[in-house]
């Protein structure tokens, strides 16, 4: 049975009603903050971390002046907590010197940020600033295989092959859908296929059924 990806779409905001970022942020210096902690990590336990980490580190100024050894143990709970801090303080100190502390808008200038691959740089660029872009994370990655949207064989790919097979009106939307699905339905171990609607046309059903 052949997919139709904008079908597949409609499906998901069916199920969701909307799609949005989990990661609570006020502004995009909050953003990118959040989204560069999320790697590996839940929205959930992000979303804890940040309650303080904001009233502490208000803006990039005082992000790029933080003590590193202070900074590990505010955000050790989400895990690669000393890569994570040496890449906020080094982004923080890019947007300083470089952006008078702003958020850049463009895609170049996000991934010239110290610690910001595709992934972060995407969804700035599509939450922060609206504009269209399609973020590959692990859930997104695996639905997308595994649905048959795309074959991809790396998160680029994946990027890629999905830009071209979902309108791109909707290639926000559809990450945070992806999301949803692939954290709540979808799971990496035991997936809930029982009362999955894709069931009829997923590949990675029909293969381990
Ligand atoms: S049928 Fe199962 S593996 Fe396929 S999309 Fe649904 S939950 Fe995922």
């Amino acid at each position: 049975m052949k997919v139709d990806t904008n079908e597949i779409y409609d499906m998901l905001l069916q199920r969701f009603g909307k799609a949005e970022c989990e990661l609570e942020h006020k502004n995009n210096f909050e953003l990118i903050v959040a989204v560069i902690l999320s790697a590996r990590c839940t929205d959930k336990r992000v979303n804890e971390i940040t309650k303080d980490l904001f009233k502490k580190y208000p803006d990039a100024k005082s992000l790029a002046n933080a003590n590193i050894e202070e900074l590990e143990k505010e955000v050790y709970s989400c895990g690669f907590y000393k890569n994570k801090a040496k890449n906020l303080i080094s982004m923080a100190r890019d947007l300083v010197t470089r952006f008078n502390g702003e958020v850049p808008s463009s895609y170049e200038d996000l991934i010239s940020l110290s610690g910001v691959g595709r992934k972060t740089a995407n969804v700035v660029m599509f939450v922060g600033f609206k504009k269209p872009a399609i973020a590959v994370d692990t859930h997104v990655f695996r639905v997308s295989n595994r649905l048959g949207i795309v074959e991809a064989k790396t998160p680029l790919e994946c990027e890629l092959k999905l830009q071209k097979k979902v309108n791109k009106d909707k290639w926000g939307n559809f990450h945070h859908l992806l999301v949803l699905f692939g954290r709540y339905v979808c799971k990496s171990r035991n997936p809930y296929c029982k009362d999955c609607e894709f069931k009829s046309f997923c590949k990675y059903f029909n293969k381990n059924k």
